[in-house]
């Protein structure tokens, strides 16, 4: 990006412009390179006016909590947004025929929606509080846990486009499967294995907000749901070192955690990267990891389930940026 096009636009707008932000403080791996220019709006007027401004050919990362991302040490030639600071209302949402629900903004965290929810008395959104993401990333990554998925509470969704123009959408114009979503009838480029589980195409759009769609019933139940979900995440994953959750996505049939222990992977090391000890899908940052510590290891796991098994396992997470 020219500088003095965003030292122009900056004037006109209200949020924070940041140069050569470094990523590893905005990702829950903690590693990681630098962004050229990082963006937080001020708000959803402010978010959708910096997009407009932004110049044609920009790259844009749409960032949430980035608890799924892993940037590159080379850093990323573009501008990352950041949704957090500024997507952030959430409330009762009246959908007419379609009953009651919560309007949630993209910049919401996740385990935010669940609590909301249980205390209006609204079910079926605890799997959410496990989900250590925003509402954007978990209707990018269709996040879901324990049997239920974003998209099968979605009623529907608010997307922005490049140009700023704002549209609703359902389920139905979007290709929807395990921690993928595509909307319909846009290209995705071959060459670029991040496509699959983003909106992309030629006319990029993004989440601004989401309507989850929930049934009435017991606040208590709910909140004892949360707490259940919650003690079975702390006795299986490895919580107390940086993470980015599930690395790969489980192969029909079978665990991609089992498949890595299998290939004897757990516990092992590359820098300060290891394959946890705790569950084989994660990865965990000991101090200090680089990027490519842990894309090396993503690279041995996949080798090695290959050359065994014969299964090409699939990346959940995403990566970005230079090497
Ligand atoms: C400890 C731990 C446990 C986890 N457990 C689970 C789990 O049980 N189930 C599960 O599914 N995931 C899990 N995850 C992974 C992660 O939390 C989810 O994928 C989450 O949905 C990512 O949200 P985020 O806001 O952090 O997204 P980010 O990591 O910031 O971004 C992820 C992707 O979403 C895109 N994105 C973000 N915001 C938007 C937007 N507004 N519009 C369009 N695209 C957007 C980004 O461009 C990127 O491609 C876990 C992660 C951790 C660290």
């Amino acid at each position: 990006m020219n500088m003095a096009e965003t030292d122009n636009l900056a004037a006109g707008l209200r949020g924070e412009l940041r140069r050569r932000e470094p990523m590893a403080g905005h990702v829950s791996w903690r590693a990681g390179g630098v962004a050229r220019t990082a963006y937080f709006p001020a708000d959803l007027d402010d978010f959708v006016g910096f997009l407009r401004s932004l110049p044609a050919g920009e790259p844009v990362y749409m960032t949430g909590l980035g608890s799924n991302l892993l940037v590159r040490d080379g850093g990323l030639r573009g501008t990352v947004i950041f949704t957090h600071r500024a997507l952030r209302e959430i409330r009762l949402d009246h959908l007419g025929a379609l009953g009651g629900g919560v309007y949630a903004e993209a910049g919401v965290a996740c385990p935010k929606v669940a609590r909301y929810a249980a205390l209006n008395e609204l079910v079926g959104a605890e799997f959410l509080a496990g989900i250590p993401g925003t509402v954007g990333g978990a209707l990018a990554m269709n996040a879901g846990c324990y049997g239920s998925e974003t998209w099968d509470i979605v009623a529907h969704v608010l997307t922005v486009d490049r140009t700023g123009k704002t549209r609703a959408r359902t389920r139905e114009d979007y290709e929807v499967d395990y921690r993928s979503v595509v909307l319909r009838g846009q290209e995705i480029p071959p060459n670029l294995p991040l496509a699959k589980g983003g909106v992309r195409g030629d006319l990029e759009e993004w989440f601004v907000a989401a309507s989850f769609r929930l049934k009435r019933g017991s606040g208590a139940e709910s909140r004892g749901k949360i707490t259940e979900l919650l003690k079975r995440r702390i006795a299986t994953q490895p919580l107390g070192e940086p993470n980015a959750g599930s690395v790969f996505r489980n192969p029909k049939g079978d665990y991609a955690a089992r498949l890595i222990e299998a290939c004897g992977l757990k516990g092992r090391a590359i820098g300060k990267a290891m394959i946890s000890d705790k569950h084989a899908n994660f990865i965990v940052n000991r101090g200090g990891a680089r990027a490519a510590d842990i894309e090396a290891l993503i690279l041995l796991a996949e080798h090695s389930v290959r050359e065994k098994f014969g299964i090409v396992l699939e990346r959940e997470v995403r990566i970005v940026g230079d090497g």
